[in-house]
């Protein structure tokens, strides 16, 4: 009588990453983001209640504020997932449960990162961190009013519109 013998792997495979390194890891961006969150609600403090503030409260009562044309087509621009149809910005609001610091992709995006089939390395973050900080403090104001203009007001200097 024939029997079938079913063959045994001889290779019992290792998790690539082990299930602790994983929740150490989660639990570091979890404080991460919290501070974070500290840090904005700092700097929101800041902001002069009049008109800027209500401004600022006003746009962001709808959550997906932020997917407004001017950022989304900044986002295209970068190379983020507006560019492509993975939908991951739309979304963002959505998915996550946090409603503070909800925007477009920034350079350490996971979605982009598989994309692109690479991290940016702590000098990659640094050199992004400097050429923004570079537009933002130009002697040439125009980034900055537009970024102003974008971040604070229901209706810009041209008239837009979230939508
Ligand atoms: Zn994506
Ligand atoms: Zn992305
Ligand atoms: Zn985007």
């Amino acid at each position: 009588m024939y029997l079938l013998k079913l063959s045994v792997p001889s290779i019992i495979y290792e998790p690539l990453t082990n299930v602790t390194d994983l929740e150490e890891e989660l639990k570091c961006l979890q404080e991460n983001c919290w501070k974070q969150e500290l840090e904005l609600y700092e700097h929101e403090t800041m902001i002069p209640e009049r008109p800027l503030k209500q401004n600022y409260d006003s746009l962001r009562h709808n959550a997906a504020w932020y997917m407004r044309k001017e950022l989304v087509a900044d986002c295209v621009v970068r190379g983020g997932c507006c560019s492509r149809k993975c939908g991951c910005c739309r979304q963002r609001h959505l998915d996550s449960g946090r409603k503070k610091g909800i925007g477009h992709c920034t350079e350490e995006c996971a979605c982009c990162c598989t994309y692109r089939d690479m991290e940016p390395s702590a000098k990659d973050k640094e050199e992004f961190a400097k050429r923004l900080r570079g537009l933002l403090q130009s002697d040439n104001p125009a980034c900055l009013l537009r970024m102003a203009n974008v971040y604070f007001l229901d209706y810009g200097f041209c008239g837009f519109k979230i939508g």
